[in-house]
């Protein structure tokens, strides 16, 4: 027997039996980003790395050992995208949608990042993001932020979410505080874990949240960000904290909180929970007012926020939130030889005058009892068998196979008969 070929290691198949689950999760997201007025982007997968690179920044752990980058047949250096935000960006400029206008746009679709399958953690993942463009004060990082809480209250986890925010200020005042967090550290490098004394020089914020207990200890008395907070960045801050207090959100300040990408400014968030044990951010944003410019755009202020859905999924499973859906109402077989060539044509009415009836014919010649089987098997509500009387006139007998919590736009047999005729 020739061997099986498996999928790639971190790539997951959504079965049958999850779609719905899915199904349920983005049509969740699309009615509450349409409440918001906020209108759908899709980009492609691939991108030219120089994206990824000038964007996410070259010393971050994304662009250094998580992106999947090939030469294609023509030697151009291409990369799946890990991320949304970037090539949202390019799109944006490309097309001109984002200079002097306020484009609120959101995105959904799989990403890729070479990282150690686990728990929430693949190398196709997918994320639902939002991206603003063109606003720069607190009250849209206040709506970015409300949209999020919205999911979660429809979804019946705002108790399992807890939103962490901090501010990183402007360029400026983070060049600053870089500084005196390195000076700092300089002083107890010896104590630092390898991966922090690698990130004194390149990467130094990062070093906030090291997983190592010493270096964590180090923390306790360095220089402290909201320290270095320049005072636009404080008002806007306060703005944001102001606004979401009287939307009833609470938050609390985590100033530890920096973020893995480079493009960030001011407002930072993410949302975590403590049901998915390690990977417990299900979403993360913030304000990125320098990176449009950056990509070669005129400068426009933005902010957004990526959520990851399969977290997302998990956390929902974990809290028993998923609605179950029946795969199919009404499961069609014929009672005899006659009545097996009029099926199809039974079928079809019956699915012009229901329209949201999920109708499953039988295929396939097995007496009665088999078949009576087989619609139980599928899971159907209800078994619809067709005879033929000696005039050729179609006979209907019904049988109610399970109860339904809400039942399916008929609610007894009479009315089912009556669909017929
Ligand atoms: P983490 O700290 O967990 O690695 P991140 O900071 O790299 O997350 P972002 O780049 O901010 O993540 O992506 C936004 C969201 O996308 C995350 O909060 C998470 O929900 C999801 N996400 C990121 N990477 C993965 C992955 N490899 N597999 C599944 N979901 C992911
Ligand atoms: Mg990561």
């Amino acid at each position: 027997m020739a061997k099986t070929i498996q999928a790639i290691r971190g790539m997951n198949d959504i079965l049958p039996g999850q779609s719905p689950a899915w199904q349920y999760v983005e049509g969740v997201i699309r009615k509450v980003a349409a409440q918001y007025s906020y209108q759908e982007i899709r980009m492609p997968v691939l991108e030219s790395t120089e994206l990824f690179k000038r964007s996410i920044g070259e010393v971050t752990d994304i662009v250094e050992k998580e992106m999947y980058t090939f030469d294609d047949r023509n030697g151009d250096s291409l990369t799946l995208r890990p991320e949304g935000t970037a090539s949202c960006v390019r799109a944006g400029n490309e097309h001109g949608l984002l200079y002097n206008q306020t484009p609120r746009l959101w995105y959904m679709g799989p990403m890729f990042r070479h990282e150690r399958p686990q728990k929430g953690r693949y190398r196709q993942f997918h994320q639902f993001g939002i991206e603003a463009f063109g606003m720069d004060g607190p009250e849209i990082d206040a709506e970015v932020i409300l949209l999020s809480a919205r999911l979660w209250q429809e979804f019946g986890i705002a108790e399992q979410l807890e939103l962490q925010i901090n501010s990183l200020a402007s360029n400026e005042a983070r060049g600053r505080y870089r500084d005196a967090l390195r000076d700092y550290l300089r002083q107890h490098e010896e104590a630092l874990d390898e991966d922090s004394k690698r990130r004194l020089d390149s990467n130094v914020l990062r070093i906030l949240d090291s997983k190592s207990p010493e270096t964590q200890a180090l923390l306790v008395d360095a220089p402290r960000l909201s320290d270095y907070w320049d005072e636009e960045s404080r008002a806007h801050f306060e703005g944001l904290t102001e606004r979401l207090a009287a939307a009833g959100v609470k938050c609390v300040l985590n100033e530890k909180l920096v973020r893995g990408l480079d493009y960030y400014n001011r407002t930072v968030f993410e949302w975590v929970t403590t049901e998915l044990g390690a990977q417990g951010t299900v979403c993360a944003g913030g304000r990125y007012d320098g990176l449009v410019e950056q990509l070669g755009g005129k400068a426009t202020p933005a902010v957004g926020f990526a959520m990851g859905i399969e977290r997302l999924v998990l956390l929902l499973e974990s809290q028993d939130r998923i609605p179950s859906v029946t795969a199919v109402d009404l499961y069609l077989m014929a009672g005899d030889e006659r009545a097996e060539l009029k099926l199809p044509a039974v079928a079809e009415k019956v699915r012009d005058k229901h329209p949201g009836l999920k109708v499953m014919l039988h295929s396939g010649t097995q007496n009665l009892k088999k078949k009576l089987m087989k619609a139980d098997k599928s899971g159907a509500t209800y078994a619809l068998i067709v005879d033929c009387d000696v005039n050729g006139r179609l006979e209907y007998q019904y049988k109610h196979l399970r109860k339904r919590d809400e039942d399916k736009n008929f609610t007894d047999l009479a009315e089912l008969a009556g669909l017929l005729d």
